[in-house]
């Protein structure tokens, strides 16, 4: 830049600060209405009047051509680089990412290769964006279809790093980019980092200043929302909601400003918040700040946003913007505008730094050259940016060190920035001078560990995280350089370790239980975030033989660092035992101090199987200090820690609590155990094969605290000696032996064994497969991960199991392949002692079924490598000889206490262990000569402490009768001994080797044993049937006589007997005309009701005088059936609910689980409940999950959630068949006149005089008759309350028997069950009758007589009021009023209400000329008639032109006549309509859920069995059904019969005006037949789901993201729930967005998807709730309830399938209760909040 050039910039630069000045203070935040146009104003303001004229500056032209321009030129790179919102699906491939950070975006992934790979789907925490086009990231399939550069110009990233995007840029765009760049920048960061709160940088002063100011309230991670919101009501006076805004926003923001005013009044709150929240913690950061200063921030961020938009239309923008903010200033180092930033990053507020991260993200790091520049400035600075991190009190994502992931993750980077700026060291000493707790010997110690350390402990585990980014990829090709900074981060490295190397040690308690537990947890906490850190750094040093060679010297010297101390001032003392001796020093653990954290021992031992791996060891022996390892040093400490384990399980540190059995625990766990446990046994494995193996096991003898034991002959000595520690002293001798078995048959190590890391893995779930199947998650879980959180499982699971699929519940399972069992063994060293037995049970019982002997001889071993290769020969050294020799030697006598089985089973597993080695070298040499080992020969020597050699031993014990169970061990051993004397005879006397003749004669032996064995199963096997089925037997009078059932078993067994139960209607009933109603019906009285209570077991039966017997049942409101979901809840004390509507928006709901009680004995048992109800809520307070005030209970059966009891009435009467029966004509006019005859009553009743004239009274018709009550007073009174159920249920009432309401609500219940059960049937194409569940099948039985007699518990005048009602629907009654129109009313309702308050009109008719079913069957007919007009006027709006010239059937013509008869009243208002066909069509289908619902209806109400047609589901059912409801199967006969009659009801029901008025459009036509509902449809594939919810905002709170978006089943509403923004109130509580929706959805039930978690949530109520498993399964049939392992979801139509059906048939509140009641926890969930 030339001089003048300087000047013009700072001119343009005082310019634009001259301009904002003035208008900035005028734009933004005047005021604090936060109000939507205020805020729109603003926006265009800024825009119109800031950016604008930027826009203008910079391009030179107007703004929007210039930007299309831009973007024309623009030759974009090919990295995507979408940043994430929170909760967006993320892809990674498990096969190609170079690390698990590595991530693709939903539209490049299923643009890539990957989506075919084995993928792993998470949901973003929001920052870090999509690595589509980075080739370091991946390592096939870097592009998308998308981001795949173009054919033109195929660049690689190296040409696309040199060529410059600024060259496509016109040099006076390049230069006003410059200094606009440059200006608006460095006004942001200066606004951002700005200290004062009243004063302005110089040049944007304002021109007048005002005494207006704010008062800022920040964001801390100290303060919970609820003080927030308390302490600004207080301060500020505002109300509770705009106390909540406030502290969302603030929460969101990071600031928020909570006043505005003068001076005084903003300090004056200020002093309030801070007294009020500084009492415990400090207080909330408040600051009064001008309003100036705060309108400059504001658009300060607003200015970053634009630079960040402007810069995504040209590369080459992208650029100049990098450079300018790299740019060094005038102050030299950290003084460019991108430093300032970041080194004042924890100052700024949580908005503030999300914006400027954000635009790092679309500029620096989407640059690859500036990159580079930017992660250098990163790593220098890095120090500084963790320690002001650990300072700060914001979570990580805020934080700009959250940046380290998208620049150590590239492997190049990293490498670079290691050699460069000697990352690793800088990370590795940042992180331990961030632990500043230590011990005098300079350990970490975490005791005295408060909530606070916890917190900062927390944050300093970021920068392990940073590590791991560092070392993820081990570098392929190393340079010097990079070899001197690894091994400079390896030193840095141990000096951390040698900081842990012995901390929290432990000492045994004797005597007193220890006061405190000590503090454990830090200190695991600490080694399992390095567990991945340590592996990776072996993996490093695995890559390069210098790098080993060196980092094991490092470690050695390190570790005789620690060790400097170890036996000084130890007595040396001298052991000798079997011939040999070896110098140790005395030293207990039981008695001094033991820690189990031994990294760097741990440490070396990992390199030292690196060393025998890649066979270093064997090549330059010469640089290897071999020579200065000490083995009996090396093993002292691991040895103690395994002593430790081992004296912990025989008892000896009890005292000592529970922080050491939780060390234990984790010591040996997945989590830790790769670089705990495992490395222990291995160095103990490395220093045996180092040493003579006599002396290596007399010293572990001697820290067992054993040595005595096997030194002295005398077996009573033992006795005495031991004592009363014999168990003790049993179970360290099994540990020592087990830890023996484990030190020489572990080998499943690559470098302990010539094994591979594949055939490791294997072997784990070979062994985790054998205690039982297993899930895909359970064995991945039992895995250890490595740094890319994989396991191996995948690639080995198949060729050792078989996977078997789910049903509708369950998972899948993986079951080990039989061929795999012979690699079992009972003593694998990952084994706990239950799955150890687990296991062991497992394994014989399979071998018993297979017939074969039940010895579980160790499996064949793999090889030891060379370095290795020593140590077989422990297994035939004189000590281990020794010590078999005296355990078989107490097992010789069958005392108690002695010895134990566990310790002989030990034993002979050596015995077996070391014979199968002597074969294999056997079988492996080419001459006898070359065998060294020698077992065999060995164990018939004479030992000299017992009584015969060990063989002799094995021999005599072979036949022990007390020795039953190892039997088939021994036999296995003692032909193991001469097999292998065998082959050594034949190849010491002949050369020729041949084993087959032998090898046919056992094989012969074998097959006869086998052949006995098969013999012996097969008997049991007939035994065990024999018993079985006995059980079962007794298994079914238990079910008829217990209580102690569940529900499920319940349900399964009705299910398979319903069809006998269900006993179907014999011959002679169902002859062809089965009618149902009318006076031709076929009653039901003939069969007897003989019932058991289940509660005092008496038989019963039913009949109207006798003692009330009733069903346990539970009434709800549904809205299954609704068509209307939007419609309003009806008001409770003014709602008519007499017409139900045919949207069927609200209906009542009952259901039974069909238990039986007497009346009195379900009373008395529910007091009971009631009174345990309230001596529980006097000792605790909480719910429980039923809720006795609103009368529910748990069947005491079932229990089933119930909340009343439905009586059970006798069949109805058969008909009076003598009787005549009117025609409908004269029928109608009986009732006109008896209607008429109690409208005048009623009126005289009401006036007290009669004004008109006497109406005729039919004669025998009394309108004062009180017809006798047909209960007994005990059925009454349970008549009353089922009634009072239904009726406060239905509408959410309190109970009121004067309410002429309550019958209606009972006939609801009826009406609406019965349609309800009917669609599930359709829907499930079920036969209409036989194929209900007994519990269904009784409940709508007793349902509908129930409904049948309800009308004796209510005033007769009520139900008459009803009935004259009902009917002036359909007929014509000047005397009322408001009846609705035909469109209005749901015709089935309408049938049942009419025909069951019939009866109450019918009772007053004493003719005896009568019978009540004529009237039912004319109503029948009626209500028929009225359904097919209301079908016709609804059905065909649209023409369909269909084939007119076809002759038409009867039917369709009658149907055609009556159509036109409609379009005569309604004219022009119905469309013409030609097609005879097509209507009649719509008619048929439309009318049939009603025929069925019919019959439903009057099969329960008459008892009379069903035609065999509709006992079967097929054709044939329409006649069937016609006939069995005495209709003729024309049904338009019905109309066409009787025209006359019924010309004058039609015109009627024509001319209502809301038929008119709903057809022109003035409401919903419903139309028949009604679709059934459904739950929403489901995506197939789990990420889509995900998608749609990341893109969800709050509806609430201005588009911020939603938290927990939720998805209602019902109707597909996106709810965002669990938080306070969308809380709402409902009945004077705040509720949860679901909970609140349920009232409007679901009538107080609903069914969701709680999107984020993956899992289905159930709601009922304000207190009832479950999660239920989500209809997600990844393919290895699993559910992934929280998203955890982020498997592909894909959906399961069968268990969404079965969801559906849970809600269909109304069972949610059932498996609420019953979850409730298995899981107490989910009581006290607060459902509502959700
Ligand atoms: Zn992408
Ligand atoms: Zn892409
Ligand atoms: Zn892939
Ligand atoms: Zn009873
Ligand atoms: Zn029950
Ligand atoms: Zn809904
Ligand atoms: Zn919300």
């Amino acid at each position: 830049m030339s001089e003048s050039e300087q000047d013009s910039a700072a001119d343009l630069q005082q310019e634009v600060c001259r301009h904002l000045a003035i208008y900035v203070p005028r734009i933004f935040c005047l005021g604090l209405s936060g109000s939507d146009r205020e805020e729109q104003r603003e926006e265009l303001a800024c825009q119109l009047l800031l950016l604008a004229p930027l826009e203008w500056l910079l391009l030179g032209e107007e703004p929007a051509a210039g930007l299309a321009l831009l973007q024309e030129n623009n030759q974009p790179s090919a990295l995507c680089g979408h940043v994430f919102k929170v909760g967006e699906p993320t892809y990674s491939c498990r096969e190609c990412a170079a690390d698990p950070t590595c991530v693709l975006c939903m539209k490049c992934f299923l643009g890539s290769v990957h989506k075919e790979h084995r993928y792993r789907m998470t949901t973003s925490g929001g920052g870090g964006f999509c690595d589509c086009g980075d080739s370091e990231a991946w390592k096939t399939g870097p592009y998308c279809q998308k981001h795949t550069p173009g054919d033109g110009n195929q660049d690689t990233d190296e040409v696309r790093l040199m060529s410059d995007p600024v060259a496509h840029l016109a040099t006076d765009m390049v230069g006003r980019a410059f200094s606009v760049f440059f200006i608006i920048l460095k006004y942001a960061v200066d606004l951002l980092t700005w200290e004062h709160e009243d004063l302005l940088p110089a040049g944007l002063q304002p021109p007048e200043r005002e005494d207006t100011y704010y008062c800022m309230l920040f964001n801390d991670e100290v303060h919970t929302y609820e003080q927030v919101i308390y302490t600004l009501q207080k301060a500020v006076s505002c109300s509770q909601k705009e106390a909540v805004s406030f502290a969302t926003t603030v929460d969101r923001d990071g600031r928020k400003s909570v006043r505005y005013g003068d001076f005084q009044f903003c300090e004056q709150a200020k002093s309030v918040i801070v007294r009020n929240t500084s009492r415990q913690s400090k207080p909330l950061r408040v600051q009064v700040m001008h309003s100036s200063v705060v309108a400059h921030q504001c658009f300060a961020l607003k200015a970053l946003s634009w630079l960040g938009q402007i810069i995504q239309y040209s590369d080459g923008l992208r650029r100049i913007l990098c450079q300018v903010g790299l740019q060094k200033g005038p102050e030299g180092e950290n003084s460019s505008l991108v430093d300032r930033l970041m080194l004042n990053d924890s100052k700024m507020w949580k908005g503030a730094r999300n914006i400027y991260h954000q635009l790092l993200m679309n500029s620096l790091l989407m640059d690859l050259k500036y990159k580079k520049i930017f992660a250098i400035q990163f790593a220098k600075n890095y120090r500084r940016l963790q320690t002001d991190f650990m300072e700060d009190d914001h979570e990580r994502v805020v934080s700009v060190t959250s940046l380290s992931v998208q620049l150590f993750t590239v492997p190049t980077m990293a490498r670079m920035l290691m050699v460069e700026e000697n990352l690793m060291t800088t990370i590795i000493r940042t992180f331990v001078d961030h632990l500043r707790h230590r011990d005098p010997q300079g350990r970490f110690q975490f005791d005295r560990y408060t909530a606070q350390q916890a917190f900062k402990f927390g944050r300093v585990q970021s920068l392990i995280g940073d590590l791991k980014y560092v070392l993820i990829s081990p570098p392929s090709k190393w340079s010097d350089q990079l070899r001197l900074k690894f091994l400079e981060g390896f030193y840095a490295f141990l000096e951390l370790l040698k900081c842990m190397q012995g901390m929290d040690p432990v000492v045994r308690q004797v005597g007193q239980h220890i006061e405190m537990e000590p503090e454990w947890e830090a200190a695991f906490t600490l080694q399992m975030k390095l567990t991945n850190i340590i592996t990776m750094i072996q993996e490093w040093c695995s890559t390069d033989e210098r790098v080993l060679i060196e980092a094991y010297k490092k470690c050695l010297s390190a570790l005789s660092h620690c060790h400097s101390s170890l036996p000084d001032g130890e007595q040396p003392i001298s052991l000798s035992l079997a011939g040999h001796s070896v110098e140790t020093f005395r030293y207990q653990v039981s008695q001094e101090k033991v820690s189990i954290h031994l990294p760097v021992c741990r440490l070396l031992a990992g390199l030292h199987v690196l060393l025998s791996r890649t066979e270093v060891a064997s090549r330059f022996p010469e640089q290897l200090p071999l020579g200065e390892l000490s083995p009996p040093l090396l093993i002292e400490l691991p040895l103690r820690c395994l002593v430790l384990c081992a004296q912990v399980h025989a008892g000896m540190w009890r005292r000592n609590g529970f922080s050491l059995i939780n060390q234990i625990y984790y010591y040996h766990n997945v989590k830790c155990r790769v670089e705990m446990f495992d490395k222990d046994i291995i160095m103990l494995q490395a220093g045996a094969s180092m040493m003579d193996p006599n002396h290596f096991l007399m010293i572990v003898l001697s820290r067992f605290e054993l040595f005595h034991v096997f030194s002295t002959a005398d077996i009573r000595k033992r006795y005495r000696e031991a004592n009363k520690d014999l168990v003790q002293q049993n179970t360290l001798i099994e540990e020592m032996l087990h830890l023996i078995i484990m030190v020489v048959g572990e080998r499943y190590v690559a470098g302990v064994g010539q094994v591979e890391p594949y055939d490791e893995v294997r072997r784990e779930i070979i062994h985790l497969l054998s205690i039982r199947p297993m899930a895909h998650s359970e064995l991945a879980k039992a895995l250890p991960e490595n740094g890319n959180k994989e396991t191996g499982l995948e690639r080995v699971i198949d060729s050792v199991a078989s996977f078997k699929k789910p049903g509708v519940t369950g998972r899948g399972l993986y079951e080990l392949r039989p061929e795999w069992n012979r690699y079992f063994n009972l003593y694998f060293h990952h084994y706990s002692r239950a799955d150890q037995s687990k296991a062991e049970e497992a394994q014989r019982k399979l071998r018993r079924q297979s017939g074969e002997d039940t010895a579980l001889p160790p499996p064949p071993p793999p090889p030891l490598c060379p370095l290795f290769g020593s140590l077989v020969n422990l297994l035939q050294c004189d000590v281990l000889l020794a010590i078999e020799g005296a355990v078989l030697q107490w097992a010789v006598e069958p005392s108690g206490g002695g010895w134990t089985e566990s310790m002989l089973q030990r034993v002979l597993h050596l015995v077996g262990m070391a014979l199968l080695e002597e074969q294999q070298q056997l079988e492996n040499s080419s001459g006898y000569e070359d065998v060294t080992f020698n077992y065999a020969c060995k164990i018939t020597r004479e030992a000299p402490s017992t009584s015969g050699s060990v063989l002799a031993l094995l021999e005599s014990l072979q036949n022990a009768p007390h020795l039953e169970v190892h039997k088939d061990m021994i036999t296995w051993i003692l032909k193991m001994v001469s097999n292998i004397k065998m082959m050594r005879e034949r190849t010491s006397s002949a050369s020729s080797f041949t084993v087959s003749p032998e090898r046919g004669s056992e094989e012969t032996m074998k097959d006869k044993d086998k052949a006995e064995r098969k013999r012996k199963a097969e008997m049991a096997r007939l035994r065990r049937e024999k018993i079985m089925a006995q059980m079962s037997e007794m298994q079914k009078h238990f079910i008829n006589e217990n209580k102690e059932l569940f529900q499920q078993s319940m349900e399964e067994l009705e299910a398979s007997t319903s069809a006998t139960h269900h006993s179907p209607p014999s011959a002679e009933l169902t002859c062809v005309s089965q009618v149902a109603v009318g006076p031709r019906r076929v009653g039901g009285t003939e069969r007897r009701q003989l019932v058991t209570c289940i509660l005092c077991q008496e038989e019963q039966e039913i009949r109207g005088h006798s003692r009330a017997m009733v069903l346990a049942a539970f009434v709800q409101r549904s809205t299954v059936l609704s068509k209307n979901r939007h419609c309003n809840l009806p008001n409770p004390e003014h709602h008519d609910p007499l017409f139900m509507h045919p949207d069927l928006c609200l209906g009542i709901h009952t259901a039974s689980c069909g238990h039986i009680m007497h009346a009195t004995c379900w009373q008395r048992y529910f007091e009971a409940v009631q009174l345990k109800e309230q001596r529980r809520q006097q000792r605790l307070r909480g719910h429980t999950s039923y809720d006795v005030e609103n009368g529910e209970f748990l069947c005491p059966l079932c229990e089933c959630l119930s909340n009343t009891v439905i009586p059970m009435l006798p069949h109805a009467a058969s008909p009076d068949h003598s009787v005549e029966n009117p025609s409908l004509e004269v029928w109608l006019k009986t009732t006109n006149q008896q209607i008429a005859a109690l409208h005048s009553a009623h009126r005289t009743q009401s006036d007290g005089a009669a004004e008109e004239a006497e109406p005729v009274v039919p004669q025998g018709f009394k309108v004062d008759f009180t017809p006798q009550n047909p209960f007994s007073s005990s059925i009454s009174e349970m008549i009353t309350t089922f009634s009072l159920s239904t009726y406060k249920v239905g509408l959410k009432v309190n109970p009121n028997e004067q309410d002429p309401r309550v019958p209606v609500l009972s006939w609801s219940s009826c009406a609406y069950t019965i349609q309800s059960i009917e669609r599930l049937l359709m829907d499930e194409e079920k036969p209409l009758f036989g194929s209900l569940p007994c519990r269904q099948d009784d409940c709508l039985s007793s349902l509908t007589r129930f409904s049948s007699a309800c009308w004796t518990a209510a005033p007769l005048k009520t139900v008459h009021t009803h009935f004259i009602r009902l009917l002036s629907a359909l007929v014509p009654d000047t005397q009322v009023e408001n009846t609705p129109s035909i469109l209005e009313i749901d015709m089935f309702h309408l049938l049942v209400y009419s025909v069951l308050a019939y009866s109450s009109i019918h009772c007053l008719d004493q003719s005896g000329c009568s019978v009540v079913d004529s009237g039912h069957l004319h109503l029948l007919h009626l209500v028929t008639v009225a359904h097919l007009v209301q079908i016709l006027l609804t059905s065909t709006t649209e023409e369909v032109c269909m084939d007119q010239d076809n002759s038409g059937s009867e039917e369709e013509e009658l149907t055609c006549q009556l159509y036109s008869t409609l379009r005569n009243h309604l004219g022009s208002v119905l469309p013409e309509v030609s097609s005879g066909w097509q209507l009649y069509r719509c008619l048929k289908a439309g009318v049939l859920p009603f025929l069925r619902a019919a019959a439903l209806f009057f099969h329960y109400l008459n008892s009379t069995a069903p035609p065999d047609e509709l006992l079967i589901a097929g054709p044939g059912q329409w006649e069937a059904l016609c006939s069995y409801l005495s209709l003729p199967s024309n049904l338009l006969l019905l109309h066409h019969n009787q025209q006359t009659l019924l010309k004058p009801l039609i015109h009627s029901w024509c001319c209502h005006p809301g038929v008119r008025q709903t057809l022109q459009g003035g409401g919903a036509i419903i139309r028949f037949p009604r679709e059934s509902n459904r739950l929403i449809e489901l995506p197939e594939d789990y990420s889509v789901l995900i998608n749609q919810a990341s893109s969800f905002t709050c509806p609430r709170s201005g588009g911020d993201k939603s938290r927990a978006p939720t998805l209602c089943l019902v109707c597909g509403c996106m709810l965002c729930s669990q938080s306070y923004c969308c809380q709402t109130e409902v009945d004077g509580e705040d509720v949860g967005a679901c909970t609140a929706h349920t009232f409007t959805c679901g009538a107080g039930l609903g069914l969701f998807l709680r999107v984020r978690e993956s899992q289905v949530l159930f709601v009922a109520g304000k207190t009832k709730g479950c999660f239920y498993p989500p209809p997600y399964l990844d393919d290895y049939g699993e559910t992934d309830q929280g998203l955890k392992r982020g498997n592909p979801l894909h959906l399961c139509a069968e268990r969404y399938r079965k969801i559906e059906h849970l809600w269909r048939q109304h069972g949610i509140a059932e498996v609420i209760g019953h979850a409730q009641e298995a899981n107490q926890a989910l009581v006290a969930i607060d459902w509502q909040h959700l």
